[in-house]
């Protein structure tokens, strides 16, 4: 019995810890490759990055996107279809969205903030561009109509078929609510799209069990390419963004958990963190979100809420990307010696908190975004291709900040209205796909 009971907890602790292990083993191995094998030689470059690692990295992440879509559509429809109140829901949204446009707009505070703490990128003196950049790459901000107006789907197939989030979220809602609203006419879709919802898990959870190795090839691609040696020059950017994030969390996201949730915040962090593991080797919030969902049902969040509030976050909730574009633009502004005015940084915050709405949650998509809020006070765009050596780096903290925002601005609301299991989440649940793992 006793023996049991360990073996249990045992494999209660596996999953996170698998993919951990394998984070760390890709990092030893990324560095160790790095360093040994000669620049440009054809197994380092053939062989490994664009060969084995490309294949087992890129292949998990793609197999990740390939759930996005129909487990969002499901997830969503089979959420608004078994709504009871609709009010209590609309009121969950109007919060989340709000708590989304606070907590954005506050990182790109802290992270001007620590810009001038850390002050990155003085003493490089650029005065004139020695980059350039291609302007059609600059990235411009869309009118909150045109926004609004792109939500609703001329064709919904179009939309799943390219990702178009928030009209996937848009299509998908209409045809819960339709079918929650005729269960008698429409029982046989009522079933389809419960049992498409149940099927989605079951397919996370069969693509969950390769994630060890999709997460160590990521790693290690990352870091056999650049090692770590272009850290050095840039290493005040990124301490400057880190403590900027730690910051967050410290002011803001555990007051706020802690208020809501009256426990301690530690269980939290317990179950969204297996999800950070994701974020961290993808890069990409969207691809994240089978995980995060099955985090908030760990932490007692009912689907009806998190399957539109997760998705919706990914697309448009992006605290890590802000704090990112924050300390950016002090740096560049250091580095080019451009002073900036009060209403410059209030500029920036306005316009980083539109960016955060206008980046998808993709690889790479914060530092494209980022300039618009360059364009936005007249900082040279090119100062973009400064940071682009460590990229990679940044995107992964920042992508794992995005999510934990989606996540902490979810639980606040569904706590807010009772909403939350309270015993689910002060239990040892861990996100269940992960339970398939080794
Ligand atoms: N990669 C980030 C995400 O998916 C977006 C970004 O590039 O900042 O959340």
């Amino acid at each position: 019995m006793k023996d049991n009971e360990i073996k249990k907890d045992r494999q209660k602790m596996s999953p996170t810890k698998a993919i951990l292990l394998s984070m760390l083993f890709g990092l030893v191995v990324g560095l160790i490759l790095h360093y040994t094998l000669p620049e440009g030689s054809y197994i380092k470059d053939k062989v490994l990055i664009n060969g084995l690692f490309y294949l087992l990295g890129t292949g998990f992440v793609r197999l990740l996107q390939m759930l996005v879509v129909p487990l969002v559509f499901f997830s969503i429809a089979s959420g608004v279809m078994q709504m009871r109140d609709i009010s209590q829901f609309g009121r969950v949204a109007v919060r989340t969205l709000l708590l989304y446009a606070f907590t954005t707009a506050v990182a790109v505070a802290i992270a001007l903030l620590m810009g001038k703490v850390f002050n990155p990128g003085v003493g490089m003196n650029l005065s004139t561009a020695e980059i350039v950049l291609d302007p059609e790459k600059v990235a411009e901000a869309p009118s909150l109509i045109e926004t609004l107006v792109q939500i609703i789907p001329k064709n919904p197939i179009g939309a799943m078929a390219n990702g178009e989030m928030l009209q996937i979220i848009f299509w998908s809602f209409m045809t819960g609510a339709v079918i929650g609203t005729n269960p008698l006419e429409l029982d046989l879709l009522e079933k389809i799209i419960s049992q498409g919802n149940d099927f989605m898990m079951k397919v996370t959870s069969v693509v969950m069990k390769v994630a060890p190795i999709g997460v160590f090839a990521l790693i290690a691609r990352t870091f056999t390419e650049i090692g770590l040696s272009i850290v050095g020059p840039l290493l005040t950017f990124i301490v400057a963004v880190l403590v900027a994030m730690i910051i967050l969390v410290v002011i803001i996201y555990i007051p706020l958990i802690s208020i809501s949730s009256k426990a301690s915040p530690k269980q939290f962090f317990k179950k969204v963190f297996p999800v950070y593991t994701f974020a961290f080797s993808s890069a990409s919030s969207n691809a994240t979100i089978p995980l995060t969902l099955a985090s908030c049902d760990s932490m007692g969040v009912p689907r009806e809420i998190s399957s539109f509030t997760i998705p919706l976050g990914a697309t448009i909730n992006m605290n890590g990307t802000a704090i990112y574009q924050g300390c950016a633009v002090i740096f560049i502004a250091n580095a080019y010696g451009i002073p900036l005015t009060t209403g410059n940084l209030i500029t920036v915050i306005l316009t980083a908190v539109l960016a955060s709405v206008g980046t998808a949650g993709v690889p790479g998509a914060g530092m494209i975004m980022l300039s618009m809020v360059l364009a936005s006070i007249g900082l040279p765009v090119e100062g973009v291709a400064l940071i682009m050596s460590i990229e990679r780096i940044v995107d992964m903290f920042r992508t794992a900040f995005n999510v934990t925002g989606d996540v902490v601005a979810t639980f606040v609301s569904a706590n807010k209205e009772g909403l939350v299991d309270r015993e689910r989440y002060l239990s040892d649940e861990k996100p269940k796909v992960m339970d398939d793992i080794n």
